[in-house]
């Protein structure tokens, strides 16, 4: 119905949703599919286009990486406005960017409420992987690890995991042309590990719709086989993992007893070893999945004898897996060393022969404290830093 001059309000006008101010808008950077229709429904997108419409949106967002309404072309100007009126597109901020010799990329990124957790990208001959955090700061303390020194501050939300991905690429220069969508391999951002900051499966949904998200053909496309997560050996967690994400597994491990693993990695106390493996040998056929890997930190003097390694082989016999070798990355105040080369040559030595993989993972950008469990938010390791010199003049 055509308004006329006498009536200056129309009912039209006043049922459409008003604009919202910014901090009432919703984020849509990772909001599943379905929580993206309900919020395109809850604005009045008509039930018959919402499939289409979602569609579209997730293309623009994840496949070619627009930051506003305006650029969404295929949309009409109105609905265009009303996404605008109602939505956000936010990434977490880079605070800053730091460039190891190696070529490693760290950004610290800062999330809502000012906190701050590390992101790095690790460019390799034929892929380029960024390890990407799930929590700030850590419920667990293992011992060797500098993120486990900061207790959690909270769970990143999906979106702040996939945002990671999506500044990583906005840095990298790497969204497709028009048309153009590469395939993985010649991807400058090829694979995802969840090993940054943080246990991922005790932030298991918010981690779970993040890589969905990743898997996407609409999204970021990338094959579940180039997602590895890392866990600590959250047991309760790990089926679940191989049903609801079906990436690949690596297994924090770093000890053949439990007397030694309680120590390194306390979860263990939780669930030890045997409760551990008997869960990891379901989850290949869970997830038909390829290898687990398993992760082995290599202390000097606490778990890297000839002995360990032999172990290591019989408790693992039967999985189908790959040991990756972590030669200790220091971090100040670190209570342990690294395990001298000879003897991780040796301990690796023992491994290939009885028929495993066991690269030795060389230790990238520790120039820039990017390497394994070095990170930690610089505000943290500032506030550290504060309290360390404050003890030692003596001032506590
Ligand atoms: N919380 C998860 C994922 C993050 S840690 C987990 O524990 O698996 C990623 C990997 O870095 C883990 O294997 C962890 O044990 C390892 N790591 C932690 N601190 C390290 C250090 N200082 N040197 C080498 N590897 C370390
Ligand atoms: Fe947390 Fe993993 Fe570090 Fe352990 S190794 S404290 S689980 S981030």
């Amino acid at each position: 119905m055509a308004s006329d001059a006498s009536s200056p309000i129309t009912q039209d006008v006043l049922t459409l949703p008003r604009k919202l101010p910014a901090e009432a808008l919703t984020n849509l950077v990772g909001l599943t599919r379905d929580q993206m229709r309900e919020a395109l429904l809850g604005v009045g997108t008509p039930e018959k286009q919402v499939k289409m419409r979602v569609g579209q949106v997730w293309q623009w967002l994840y496949q070619k990486g627009v930051r506003s309404f305006d650029e969404m072309t295929n949309l009409s100007k109105d609905y265009r406005a009303l996404l605008s009126d109602n939505f956000t597109i936010s990434l977490p901020e880079v605070v800053s960017r730091q460039v190891s010799d190696d070529g490693t990329r760290k950004y610290l990124v800062r999330i809502a409420g000012g906190h701050e957790v590390e992101v790095v990208y690790i460019p390799e001959e034929n892929r380029g992987t960024l390890c990407v955090s799930s929590q700030v700061g850590c419920t667990l303390t293992c011992s060797f690890c500098h993120t486990g020194t900061q207790k959690l501050v909270r769970n990143l939300t999906a979106g702040e995991i996939i945002g990671q991905v999506m500044l990583a690429r906005d840095d990298l220069g790497e969204w497709p042309e028009p048309g153009r969508n590469p395939k993985d391999e010649t991807r400058l951002l090829s694979n995802i590990v969840l090993m940054g900051m943080g246990e991922p499966l005790y932030n298991f949904e918010n981690v779970r719709d993040a890589m969905k998200i990743a898997m996407d053909p609409e999204g970021i496309s990338l094959s579940r086989r180039r997602i590895t997560l890392s866990t600590s050996g959250v047991v309760p967690e790990i089926a679940r993992t191989a049903e609801e994400i079906g990436c690949l597994l690596a297994i924090s491990f770093h000890a053949t007893t439990d007397n030694v693993r309680d120590k390194l990695v306390p979860i263990n106390k939780r669930w030890n070893i045997e409760e551990l493996l008997g869960a990891l040998k379901e989850y290949p056929r869970l997830s038909n999945s390829e290898r687990i890997t398993f992760e082995y930190v290599m202390l000097k003097g606490v778990n890297d004898s000839d002995e360990d390694a032999r172990r290591l082989i019989k408790l693992i016999s039967g999985i189908p897996a790959k040991i990756n070798l972590i030669p200790f990355n220091e971090w100040p105040g670190a209570p342990y060393k690294r395990s001298d080369w000879k003897r991780i040559k040796a301990f690796a030595d023992i491994i290939y022969k009885a028929g495993y993989a066991s690269p030795i993972r060389t230790p990238r950008g520790e120039d820039i404290m990017a390497a394994c469990g070095q990170l930690k938010s610089a505000t943290e390791r500032a506030r550290k830093s504060r309290a360390q010199i404050a003890a030692e003049s003596g001032l506590t």
